[in-house]
Parts: C-alpha cells; sequence; structure tokens
C-alpha cells in the first residue's frame, strides 16, 4: 500500500463493520412484528426494513445530538417505517409493548461478520493492537460486542467516553490514545464513508472506508476495502 506509514494499531466501527447489525435488526423486525405486518409482501418487508435500518430522517443523529433518548429514535424510526404498511399508529402501550419485545429479541441476533475473527486472530497473533470506536454509548456497544463473541475487545470508546460523537476529532484520537499508538499510525476502518473514513482522516488517522457491497462511486480518492481480510494489506509486515 503505498503513502501509508507502518501501523501501529486498528480501531474499528462496530455496526455494519464487526456485527451485523442490519441483518439483526431485519430478523428483529420479523419477529416483532409477526401480528401487525403479517399482511406485508416480500418487497413490503424489503422496504419496510430499509426504512427502518437506513432511518432517512435521521432520527439516529437527533439521538446523538442529545435531542432524543435511544428509546425514542428507535421509535421514531419504527413508527416512520410502519406509517406506509399500517393504519394504526405506533403509539402509547402499543409502542411499549413493542419497544420491549424489540429490545428482548434484537440481541439475540448479534452476530459477527465472517472476516472478522479471522483478522484478529491475526492481529493477536501479530500483537498489533486494536479496538472499536463507536456512536452509540459505551456499556450497549460493550454488551453487543459480548453477544457477538468480541469480548477480546480491551479498547471500546463510545460517545460518553468523551462526550462527543463521530466525526468529531475527538472520539478518533481517544480511540488512537487508548490503543497507545500515535493518530497517524493508527487505521480506522468502518462502513461509513463520511464518519467512518473521511471524518477519521480529517482526525488525522488513517481512514478505510469497508465498502462490503462495492456500491461506492468509482472516484472515492480515500482507501475503500470491500473485506476486512483486506485490512491486512496496510500491514505488510503481519502474515
Ligand atoms: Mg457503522
Amino acid at each position: 500500500m503505498n503513502n501509508v506509514p507502518e501501523i501501529a494499531g486498528v480501531l474499528f466501527d462496530i455496526d455494519d463493520t464487526l456485527v451485523d447489525l442490519e441483518t439483526a435488526m431485519g430478523r428483529t423486525l420479523h419477529q416483532v412484528g409477526a401480528d401487525t405486518l403479517a399482511h406485508l409482501s416480500d418487497a413490503d418487508w424489503i422496504e419496510y426494513k430499509r426504512l427502518y435500518a437506513h432511518d432517512p430522517l435521521g432520527w439516529y443523529d437527533r439521538f446523538l445530538a442529545g435531542e432524543l433518548t435511544f428509546t425514542e429514535q428507535r421509535l421514531h424510526r419504527a413508527r416512520h417505517a410502519q406509517a406506509a404498511f399500517v393504519e394504526e399508529p405506533l403509539e402509547g402501550a402499543a409502542a411499549r409493548r413493542w419497544n420491549t419485545a424489540y429490545e428482548a429479541t434484537l440481541p439475540l441476533h448479534f452476530e459477527p461478520y465472517d472476516d472478522v475473527i479471522p483478522l484478529l486472530d491475526t492481529l493477536d497473533a501479530a500483537k498489533v493492537p486494536y479496538g472499536a470506536v463507536s456512536n452509540n454509548v459505551h456499556d450497549y456497544q460493550r454488551a453487543k460486542l459480548d453477544r457477538s463473541g468480541l469480548q477480546r475487545f480491551a479498547v471500546l470508546v463510545g460517545i460518553d467516553t468523551v462526550g462527543v460523537a463521530k466525526p468529531d476529532p475527538a472520539i478518533y484520537l481517544e480511540g488512537a490514545r487508548q490503543l497507545g499508538t500515535r493518530p497517524e499510525r493508527t487505521l480506522y476502518v468502518g462502513d461509513n464513508r463520511l464518519v467512518d473514513a473521511e471524518s477519521a482522516s480529517a482526525a488525522g488517522l488513517i481512514g478505510v472506508w469497508l465498502d462490503r457491497r462495492s456500491a461506492g462511486p468509482a472516484d472515492f480518492s480515500g482507501h475503500r476495502i470491500t473485506s476486512l481480510a483486506d485490512v491486512l494489506q496496510f500491514l505488510p509486515n503481519v502474515r
């Protein structure tokens, strides 16, 4: 890999980078909506899950801005996704029941992508430190990593660790600080081109965009990989 200094450590985003959150959300929505959404066609289900997971109205950003609780943003997303398919709005006791069921079901579906464990095994063997920097609170993400079989992450920085979220430079820099690596020698790998790759680079790390679907624009000028196995391209001395 040209133009990249020797890498001393690797930081990862969690959701849809290490843990397949979109699949877990989709399975959870199916289970939780089995009764009220039984009339949906396969195409409807795809659209419903897309609306929920991709959050086009940006409710999650309002959680990050401190304007909504985690539960409130989740219910807003569910309401918006359901509005196209269900007459009865998701409110009151029905909303509370839905949220309780969702919260209990989602963690049962947390799983790492297939390329996570092999990479971490290689990094461990080579004694390359790694950690996670995520746009959710530390304890929720710790439980998610544990549930996904990723207890081995010693470093985990959440939005409550330094009081800011991505794309604020401080959160990436705290990850490097906890790893004990210089930012300019630290990779930051994530599935979001903007808040992972570009903003980590703006903070002084080496941002890498994980474009799992190879869907990104061909003219993206930063570092792009399509599988976590490709992280090793940046570590030529690690086998
Ligand atoms: Mg992500």
